[in-house]
């Protein structure tokens, strides 16, 4: 479905934005990978799916660098046709004692760097198909970003902007082949996760099966995770023909959380 397509999926070296990649290779697209730690493991995940894939190791609090990132995909594919906004980071601290450089660093990746890679892609999704514009922009947001928690103040803060970025972009192309949309997950056990639940086991005295069964308790009715899997298969479907009228949809995927 996806064959001739290159997605760039900003923090793809881990979580969710790998498991958008892989459901994004194995539709036939190229891929770009960013993100911190080992790429060459993710690299062969997804060559091994028989798509052809690049990396660039762009700090997304870096607005050069994004740029920079964004003109090595031009050079490596022609342009990127499918951008994921993804990369993000958490902490968790009451407003008076949150760290004004973790609320700085957690506007800047989880926030204006969907700005920065979205003002850079547009042109070139916007003259494609010969001038009426194909192009996916896909925000991953959260459910932070339509509801909040206690001590998430600038994850919740940046998650919103997301959803507010992610309807003007929609807006302002909605006439053109370029559709833009959010994902919210709830839950999702990926290191970003698992460092919360160290936190709870480590606070309560719990094991890592306790912390995990109160942490989804707390929030997410059907008691589950949302998986990488679930949320690239979301992505394909946003990628489609069948999505090329869905513009500006927070679209949630979080076990009944929102709708308490
Ligand atoms: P993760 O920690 O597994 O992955 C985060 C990715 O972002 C990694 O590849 C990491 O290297 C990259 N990254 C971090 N800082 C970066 C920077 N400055 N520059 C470039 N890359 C950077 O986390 P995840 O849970 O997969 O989170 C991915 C996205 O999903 C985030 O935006 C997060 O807010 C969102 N999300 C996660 C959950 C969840 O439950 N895990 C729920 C809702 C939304």
């Amino acid at each position: 479905m996806l064959k001739g397509k290159t997605a760039l999926v900003t923090g793809s070296t881990s979580g969710i934005g790998l498991g958008i990649a892989k459901a994004l290779a194995q539709q036939g697209a190229n891929i770009v990978l960013n993100g911190f730690g080992d790429a060459e493991g993710p690299k062969r995940e997804i060559a091994a799916l028989g798509a052809q894939v690049d990396y660039h190791g762009a700090d997304m609090s870096r607005p050069n660098e994004i740029e920079a990132m964004m003109a090595h995909a031009a050079q490596r594919f022609g342009r990127v046709d499918i951008l994921v906004n993804n990369a993000g980071i958490q902490h968790v601290a009451r407003v008076e004692n949150f760290p004004p450089e973790r609320w700085d660093a957690i506007i800047a990746i989880n926030l204006s760097s969907a700005f920065h890679a979205t003002r850079l892609a547009l042109p070139a999704m916007l003259a494609a198909n010969h001038g009426k514009g194909w192009g996916r922009i896909i925000n991953v947001a959260s459910v932070h970003g339509l509801v909040a928690s206690a001590e998430k103040s600038a994850y919740v803060a940046a998650k919103h902007g997301v959803v507010g970025l992610t309807k003007v972009t929609a807006l302002e192309n909605a006439t053109t082949g370029v559709t833009c949309n959010a994902i919210c997950p709830g839950w999702v056990l990926t290191p970003l996760v698992q460092k919360q639940v160290d936190a709870k086991a480590q606070a309560l005295k719990l094991s890592n099966a306790e912390a995990t069964k109160l942490l989804l308790g707390e929030k997410e009715p059907s008691l589950q995770f949302t998986t990488p899997e679930e949320l690239g298969a979301l992505a394909v479907f946003l990628c489609s023909a069948a999505a090329d009228n869905v513009r500006g949809v927070a679209w949630n995927m979080d076990g009944g959380w929102a709708a308490q």
